[in-house]
């Protein structure tokens, strides 16, 4: 059984002058929805308002609970603000939330949305209105549902909002591997940033992985992972540069989980970036890796060997 939330609200139509390709959210959905019984679905609860101001400013916030975005905000997000697009900015964080705490239980469970890591304080920014790795994590710390938070940003673009947002704090680390001459231009300061040149391979793009995300989790010991699961380090992606396959990416997240499990940790898992004209078969990406970090991690005991040598 995988555990998997999922908001009607993040199925939604595209706003006018949007240069973002909606419509894989249900597209995953249905995906999903094929595999029966093999998949345990929640509906979350929108985020509230407090827990976005807990990272984004107040104003901002209600710029878009109140869909009055400014022209030069909606320019950088990519798409404009309707009051549909602002119920789904609620939804989304709230999401990544719920996942998080099944993934405390359970050991796993994904969302079918979020990783919206370009998000900044005051401003949406690349196709993100509210930084939901972010929120989820804020409040899981404030909450004191666990002491220490990781962040594992596998997208193809940095993880820059998300390391902007919880820059400082000790009790969220902050982990992205991404195309260095990708989006964004400026990047921010994550715990730890690995940037890795064009065109890199499977075996080019794990071996740095593994390289770098081992001593990361050791080092910093989280009680939990979010992770970025997004799919735009493929060879095809628009947006990519990179030139990772499809039993890369399967690799991928297959090693996230076996580091994850090594280590009594669980994992949330959010999708990100996918990019091409075929909506399905960036949806078939992503619920190849919700299906790959599930099934894996079924395997997931809590705490196990915490005060003994971690592999
Ligand atoms: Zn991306």
């Amino acid at each position: 059984m995988i555990h998997v939330v999922h908001h009607p609200a993040y199925v939604t139509e595209a706003p006018a002058r949007s240069t973002y390709r909606w419509g894989k959210n249900g597209a995953i959905r249905d995906l999903l929805r094929a595999k029966g019984d093999a998949v345990a679905w929640t509906e979350p609860e929108l985020i509230l308002p407090v827990w976005l101001e807990a990272v984004h400013d107040p104003d901002y916030v209600a710029e878009v609970l109140e869909a009055r975005v400014p022209p030069d905000k909606t320019r950088r997000i990519g798409f404009p603000i309707t009051q549909q697009v602002a119920h789904r900015a609620r939804a989304v964080p709230g999401g990544t939330w719920t996942a998080a705490l099944l993934a405390l239980q359970h050991g796993f469970a994904a969302n079918t949305a979020g990783g919206s890591h370009h998000a900044l304080a005051n401003t949406g920014a690349g196709y993100c209105v509210f930084n939901d790795l972010a929120v989820a994590a804020v409040r899981l710390v404030e909450q004191g549902v666990v002491g220490r938070v990781a962040i594992v940003d596998c997208d193809v673009h940095q993880g820059d909002g998300t390391a902007a947002l919880t820059a400082g704090r000790p009790d969220i680390v902050t982990y992205s591997i991404h195309a260095e001459k990708n989006f964004p231009a400026r990047k921010a300061r994550s715990t730890l940033d690995v940037g890795l040149p064009d065109g890199v391979d499977d075996d080019g793009y794990l071996t740095q992985l593994q390289a770098t995300l081992v001593p990361f989790l050791d080092e910093h010991r989280p009680d939990i992972i979010l992770y970025q699961a997004g799919v735009d380090p493929f060879v095809e992606d628009r947006l990519g540069r990179l030139a990772v396959t499809h039993e890369g990416l399967i690799a991928r997240d297959t090693l996230i989980a076996d580091l994850a499990l090594a280590r009594g940790l669980p994992v949330a898992s959010t999708v990100g970036g996918g990019y091409g004209d075929d909506v399905m078969a960036i949806a078939e990406r992503h619920v190849a890796a919700i299906l790959t970090l599930g099934h894996r991690m079924r395997a997931w005991e809590p705490e196990r060997d915490r005060n003994v040598a971690r592999g």
